[in-house]
């Protein structure tokens, strides 16, 4: 890369500050935030609307910590990549949340998959900007899945400052939980984590157990570690009319209403909630008038090579009638199926938290789900809904069936479950990462920054 004076400069100052985080971050004795971060989000907008393709919690989970984080005077940039000619190079997202639209490869016909071909012309997208700007203009750089860990491992080397990584999901982890049938991450995609998790100041995960997989798996430090449990927007998920929500929907009043919504992979299990089902139906066929079973959200990942695989199953397993489905829907109106359901239900085999869990609780819904991954942590096992351990269809009817016959406990769940998402607004989760960053900036302690002291 052709070395220009400013950039030269900026060297001189690293590395005669080597410490430079800490002399930036520390005011008057207390660590300091960051005025404006590079947020990277190679793979996936956060404009894209989520639970189909690429789009699901990791862009909810990108609009809504950029937005409260700029509540916090942390301005942030959106680094995202150009899948169209209509994405402006530049789009406000919210006051202080630009996204910037990068254009690296052809806009459409690139699978994700694809894409680590594309990184190094990323790369040289986000550097260019950074160049058009004063020397300092971004204090640090937050990446989000690994893709973007590798484009942010360059920017912050060569900015000099801090990387703090989120993985949203890790290739070991999903590995070691596959459905059957179901195709593993590639090699190539574990090497490039281990890369990010060594290069990283900080590595923000989801819950105390996504802490303990990242050092299980990719032998990330103690000091590296920050947990940070994402949140759900209080405003958009509320209790509220169950009865409007369901007339609006066209669903029947007096429904039990089993909802599954997200992107629909083998990962998601959406077959096992319909194989539970024709198990329920089967023991207590009297259910079958007012059983409805939507499944909101689009094909994703390696469930695109089958995207009839559902309806056909429902055929199979002879419940095309009670089962309907939707293709995603926005925010406010995916709050209104959780309104409408009875319990929502998320039979993952790995889920990294799982924000359709915290969502749903927020409207009032009990979640039935998987104990695995973020799901102990959204859902209280008895309280707000029911953990199933396993993936076997008839304990999954065995844990369904009190929610298709006992309002009462249906009302009981949903009332604490509404009252235990009020735990998890992402303004808490903004200023906890907003914490983290300034944990980053007053003491970085990945790889970067020890090379940075050895120059010095
Ligand atoms: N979602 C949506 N519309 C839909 C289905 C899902 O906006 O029709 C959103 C949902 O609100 C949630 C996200 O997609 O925030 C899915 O996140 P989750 O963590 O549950 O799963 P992921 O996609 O990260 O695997």
């Amino acid at each position: 890369m052709t070395q220009h004076p400013v950039r030269t400069a900026r060297r001189a100052q690293i590395t005669l500050t080597p410490a430079r985080g800490r002399l930036q971050a520390i005011v008057g004795g207390r660590a300091r935030r960051p005025r404006r971060i590079a947020m990277l989000s190679v793979h996936t907008s956060p404009l894209h609307q989520p639970g189909t393709g690429d789009a699901g919690g990791m862009n909810v989970y990108i609009v809504e910590l950029a937005k409260r984080l700029a509540e916090l005077n942390v301005e942030v940039e959106v680094f995202t990549r150009a899948v169209t000619s209509d994405d402006a190079p530049v789009v406000e997202l919210a006051p202080g949340v630009l996204v910037r639209h990068v254009t690296a490869g052809p806009y459409e016909g690139l699978l994700k998959e694809d894409l680590p071909a594309q990184l190094c012309a990323f790369t040289h997208g986000v550097l260019r900007t950074e160049a058009g700007h004063r020397p300092g203009h971004y204090d640090l750089v937050h990446s989000h899945y690994w893709l973007s860990g590798q484009v942010g491992w360059l920017a912050a080397q060569r900015w000099g400052v801090p990387l703090v990584h989120t993985m949203h999901t890790m290739a070991k982890v999903k590995n070691a939980a596959l459905a059957e049938g179901d195709t593993p991450e590639p090699a190539a995609r574990v090497i490039g984590e281990s890369q990010v998790v060594e290069a990283a100041d900080r590595l923000i995960a989801n819950t105390a157990e996504e802490a303990g997989e990242l050092s299980h798996h990719y032998s990330a430090r103690q000091d590296q570690l920050a947990v940070v449990h994402p949140g759900v927007n209080l405003d958009v998920f509320r209790p509220g009319d169950q009865a409007a929500a369901r007339a609006r929907l066209g669903l029947p009043q007096d429904a039990a209403v089993l909802l599954f919504a997200g992107r629909i992979q083998p990962l998601k299990a959406p077959d096992v909630l319909l194989r539970a089902v024709a198990v329920l139906l089967e023991r207590e066929p009297g259910l079958r008038d007012r059983l409805v079973v939507p499944i909101v959200g689009g094909p994703s990942g390696t469930g695109l090579a089958k995207p009839e695989s559902l309806h056909k199953l429902s055929a199979q397993l002879g419940i095309s009638d009670v089962v309907r489905f939707h293709p995603p829907v926005g925010q406010a109106e995916l709050a209104e199926w959780y309104r409408a359901a009875t319990a929502l239900v998320m039979p993952s085999y790995s889920e990294s938290f799982g924000l359709v869990a915290l969502e749903a609780q927020a409207c009032g819904t009990p979640v039935v789900a998987a104990a695995v991954g973020g799901l102990p942590v959204a859902v209280r096992d008895g309280v707000t809904g029911t953990l199933v351990h396993g993936h076997d269809p008839y304990d999954w009817a065995h844990a369904l069936h009190p929610y298709a016959t006992e309002p009462t406990l249906v009302r009981r769940q949903g009332e604490a479950a509404a009252l235990h998402a009020t735990g998890f607004g992402w303004g808490t989760a903004a200023a906890a990462t907003a914490d983290v960053y300034a944990g980053a900036l007053h003491q970085p302690v990945g790889r970067l920054s020890a090379s940075r002291l050895r120059l010095a």
